[in-house]
């Protein structure tokens, strides 16, 4: 406070605490810089609670200084709050930098892993640079971060940097703030940095870069991958296997050692031209791949683009991405190496490997050679999949480049753990304002995916000092994070809060938009376990964040075989055609399902006694169903195939095709009983244009097209009945382009507002964040509920 009776003085202090990813990014010589240039005394530090700065000067200055400091940041840092404070002014003279301290409680973002920039990229290539040829070159507005730090504040001391002590050269870079590597905490060089080489699968050092210049590693790489070997070449968040992505035979042998028959694996090319010669891009799609994140962007493929075939079987999609570290660069600057196919180090889906003695034993069956370094990996982090759908960029996976950025939630939530789903976990943390959800982290039903996850857990528990009080997870009590989450929970003696999937993922939807009130949301989706015990997965609900109530369904099915239904799909394209009035004996029903008699008669038992058999409303199960009959695939390789291809077929088809034609039978909104979606006259419709030899691609545009305009139909219906007219969009049928894009222009032709996911994945992928929200929403009810004299 001021006292009013003394005179105003000439020069203003000011304190400026500013929140977000302020640490890493090179903020505090951006703001050294700022403070110089306006003329201003005062300080700048790092503490745990974001970024501090003390400013003094007159007002004018000031008031430039804040507006530019908003207007003007550096590259990698997002502001989130801004305060600022009046001091009084102490007469100092000039402005410092503060060593790290650790102050108050954490709230500052620690930054995600950034691509090579282009001031680094042009030093990498340039003979005369003192870094020419390092495979690790850096500065402050790129290169790892969350991957090399063990805690925050992030320092050099906290990340895998520390035992490389910088040469004199690099300390004078480091201590200048009018240079861009000024506090770059992995700043490094030929001198003093990390170290590449070369090892045979026996372990044995076959090159390494000990010459300033040689490269000797990079270039025999380089020769073995012209040669069609497999290499394994330790990145940024893990290994990578790699491959010449243009020979189809050295694909094909890596595909048999990884046991990865069908799933697609994902290219890197040079740069945006590259990627343009293989997928004929969008801008949108263009904008994806260039981010510092370099996320795998899912795109359309050219022919004849020169990628093997066996890269991507099956789909007219490619996963493409674009170099992100140093040594990267240095494979494509190489004429001879034009695509690399570039898959997660693991084995079948087990986490990727990040150790060099781990990658030593867990690939040794796999890779030819090894291509590692010294600078440790201390989080594993998958490359993150994103993709446009319907104009939008989307997140499928969500890994490296945007983990662990906070995601903001519309309200606040106490300390807590949302453990997400069945498969590909990912956990979310919160507190107040922000959710931080884990990388994605794989199968949790091998134990290594148990240990990866705790160990994340921990990280992410130390990094943003969250100790959770509460902890949410799936309603389905067999699944292995709900027992997980349950023992974890007990020990702790914290309360549990058990979600329903499908209402997880809608109130993800909504928080992802700053929803609180009431939606109609569509969970168009795979399975999940139902407050009935079914697995529903095609649910209209009126949802809102604490509670959700269903207002129609895809009409229940049997699974038969339960789980065994999702990887042999014959098993549902038959339980919904007998559910479609179709003779399940009968041969040509048979011939529609690619079953056998007697394999018709075990599934006719299982059904008829109900054995074995749970009733499913899931839509992703009925486009498998759909898949087997049009596509004539009998069983898939990976999750979701069947679906992916039947998408993919479509693909030149255009939107206005008529749809099958699907019923909504039953439901009395007064009584509180839901109405069912009968799929049985499409099946009907189907197998005439099946008989009548209409083309694959036309009937999968028609089944697209048929689904999107009966969900809409029930949309309506709910609208009616609560007056609702928003409708949020989730569960992983949403990473159906052609479906969301369907949605969405028949939803707005009908007057609704249309939320759909961005940030957080539609898929189980984003469970997790939507399990926060729920949560949050039912403590901060049940709070104001029992003490409504605290309530403001
Ligand atoms: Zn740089
Ligand atoms: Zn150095
Ligand atoms: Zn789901």
């Amino acid at each position: 406070m001021t006292d009013k009776f003394q005179p105003k003085p000439a020069l203003l202090r000011r304190q400026v605490q500013v929140r977000g990813v302020v640490q890493g990014v090179g903020f505090r010589p951006f703001i050294y810089r700022l403070a110089s240039e306006e003329g201003l005394a005062g300080f700048v530090g790092n503490g745990t609670g974001g970024v501090t700065i003390e400013i003094e000067g007159p007002e004018q200055r000031l008031d430039a200084f804040l507006a530019r400091l908003r207007r003007e940041p550096p590259p990698l840092a997002r502001i989130d709050a801004l305060t600022a404070q009046d001091l009084l002014p102490t007469g100092e003279a000039g402005f410092r930098i503060l060593a790290s301290e650790r102050l108050g409680r954490v709230s500052t973002g620690i930054p995600a892993d950034a691509a090579t920039c282009p001031d680094c990229l042009r030093e990498l290539l340039d003979p005369r640079d003192r870094r020419y040829r390092y495979p690790f070159i850096n500065c402050t507005n790129c290169g790892p971060r969350f991957t090399i730090t063990r805690q925050i504040p992030y320092d050099r001391p906290q990340t895998s940097m520390a035992k490389f002590p910088m040469c004199p050269d690099c300390q004078r870079e480091y201590d200048d703030p009018a240079n861009r590597r000024f506090h770059a905490q992995p700043n490094a060089c030929w001198v003093c940095g990390p170290r590449l080489w070369l090892v045979g699968a026996d372990g044995v050092e076959i090159a390494s870069d000990d010459a300033v210049v040689a490269c000797d590693a990079v270039a025999a790489c380089i020769d073995r991958l012209v040669a069609g070997e497999i290499m394994a070449i330790k990145g940024i968040g893990g290994f990578h296997l790699s491959v010449d992505a243009t020979n189809e035979v050295a694909v094909e042998r890596l595909r048999q050692r990884k046991h990865r028959y069908g799933k697609p694996l994902a290219v890197m090319v040079r740069d945006l031209d590259a990627a343009r010669r293989v997928c004929a891009l969008t801008a949108g799609e263009e904008a994806l791949l260039a981010t510092s994140a370099r996320p795998i962007v899912l795109a359309r493929r050219r022919e004849g683009c020169g990628i093997a075939d066996n890269v991507a079987p099956g789909i007219p999609w490619l996963g493409v991405f674009l170099p992100y570290a140093p040594l990267q660069h240095l494979l494509f600057a190489d004429p001879r190496i034009q695509a690399l196919v570039m898959t997660s180090a693991n084995l079948s889906e087990e986490p990727i490997a990040i150790d060099n003695d781990e990658a030593l034993a867990r690939l040794g069956g796999i890779a030819d050679a090894f291509l590692m370094h010294n600078r440790d990996i201390l989080q594993r982090c998958d490359d993150s999949v994103a993709a446009v759908v319907d104009g939008v960029p989307q997140l499928v996976r969500r890994a490296r480049g945007f983990v662990p950025l906070g995601l903001e939630l519309p309200f606040d939530a106490p300390p807590m753990l949302a453990v997400g789903g069945h498969l590909k976990d990912v956990f979310t943390l919160a507190r107040g304002r922000f959710a931080y959800q884990s990388q994605h982290l794989g199968d949790l039903e091998n134990l290594t995916g148990l240990e990866f996850f705790e160990e994340s857990l921990g990280h992410l528990m130390r990094t943003f000092e969250i100790e959770p009080q509460t902890v949410a997870h799936d309603l389905h009590p067999g699944y292995l994070s709900t027992e997980w989450a349950k023992k974890w929970a007990q020990e702790r003696g914290l309360p549990l809060i058990a979600v329903q999937h499908h209402h997880a993922h809608i109130a993800g939807c909504m928080a992802e938009h700053n929803l609180t009130g009431e939606v109609i949301g569509l969970a168009l989706d795979g399975t999940g376990y139902g407050t009935d015990g079914h697995i529903w997965g095609g649910e209209v609900l009126l949802a809102r964040p604490q509670s959700f109530e269903r207002f129609a369904y895809l009409e229940y099915v049997p699974m038969p075989g339960g789980e065994a239904a999702i990887r042999e799909p014959w098993r549902m394209a038959l339980a919904h055609l007998r559910a479609a009035g179709f003779d399940a004996g009968a041969g040509d029903t048979l011939a529609l399902a690619g079953a056998t008699e007697k394999e018709a008669r075990v599934l006719e038992r299982m059904m008829e006694r109900g054995v074995n058999a749970p009733l499913t409303s899931s839509l992703g199960r009925l486009f498998d169903a759909v898949a087997v009959v049009v596509l004539r695939r009998r069983t898939v390789d990976y999750e979701a195939q069947a679906a992916i291809e039947l998408e993919g077929v479509a693909v030149d088809e255009p939107d206005d095709q008529p749809g099958y034609a699907m019923d909504i039978v039953g439901g009395d909104w007064i009584r509180r009983e839901p109405a069912r979606i009968s799929a049985a006259p499409l099946w009907r419709e189907l197998v005439r244009d099946l008989q009548a030899g209409v083309s694959r691609a036309r009937m999968a545009a028609r089944f697209h097209a048929g689904v999107a305009a009966a969900f809409v139909r029930a949309a309506e219906l709910a609208r009616t009945v609560t007056g609702i007219n928003q409708v949020a969009l989730s569960g992983g049928c949403m990473h159906n382009r052609r479906l969301a894009r369907l949605l969405r222009v028949k939803l707005e032709n009908a007057g609704f507002e249309v939320f759909q996911h961005s940030q957080v994945s539609p898929g189980d992928g984003g469970l997790s964040y939507g399990q926060v929200a729920v949560a949050a929403a039912i403590l901060q009810a049940s709070k104001s509920e029992a003490q409504p004299e605290l309530a403001l």
